[in-house]
């Protein structure tokens, strides 16, 4: 399954609450780059440049190490992705290799929140962690980034008919208890997607 939201809906937070869920390894494209600019590996060094100025990192480098990822023995009986495909091309890769691995797409999640909620989550999040994408204009920067580009990756799900919408608004426990029951078509209780 895949998780998809604006920055600072959350995913990271309910992906990690719904792998353990349904005991499915939770995959996040942008922990593995940070990992990796934090290592200096040369993918680090060459997603830095995009990740501090909000841009997406290239579709040629984030393909690859999601293959690559996707590859791993722990995700053979299912995964959850979250903050991949953002764009087009990206929706068609993992097309590409789920059909290589005769991997069906079970569902896909929507977290959404309001923008100036999200700016608000952002700006805090910043103040704790200080992650170098986060001060007021590159976050308005990524949202727009968004809007521009992974509103259509959301589009082409729905009209697959995987798409399932969560408010990602309330508190952290409200809103987990509202993806495990829009989970529930999909994945039945307690099995794994
Ligand atoms: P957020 O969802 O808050 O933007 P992430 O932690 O998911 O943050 O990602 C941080 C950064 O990593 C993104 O702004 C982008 O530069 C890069 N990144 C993550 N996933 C992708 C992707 N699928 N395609 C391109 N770039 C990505």
């Amino acid at each position: 399954m895949l998780i998809v939201g604006p920055p600072g809906a959350g995913k990271g937070t309910q992906a990690a609450r719904i792998s353990e869920k349904l005991g499915i390894p939770a995959i996040s494209t942008g922990d593995i780059f940070r990992a990796n600019v934090r290592d200096l590996t040369p993918l680090g060094v060459e997603a830095k440049k995009y990740m501090d100025a909000g841009d997406y990192v290239p579709d040629s480098v984030t393909n690859d190490m999601v293959r690559d990822r996707l590859g791993q023995p722990d995700v053979a009986d299912g995964f959850l992705l979250d903050g991949y495909p953002r764009t087009v091309g990206q929706v068609e890769e993992l097309d590409r290799i789920l059909a290589d691995g005769d991997r069906p797409l079970n569902v896909v999640l929507q977290l959404t929140a309001d923008t100036e909620e999200l700016v608000r989550r952002l700006l805090q999040r910043a103040r704790v962690e200080g992650r170098s994408d986060d001060t007021e204009d590159i976050i308005r920067h990524r949202l727009g980034v968004y809007h521009e580009q992974t509103e259509t990756v959301v589009q082409l799900y729905a009209q697959r008919g995987i798409l399932t919408r969560v408010d990602g608004i309330g508190a952290v426990d409200e809103v987990t208890s509202r993806v495990l029951a829009a989970l529930e078509p999909f994945t039945g209780p307690g099995q794994a997607a």
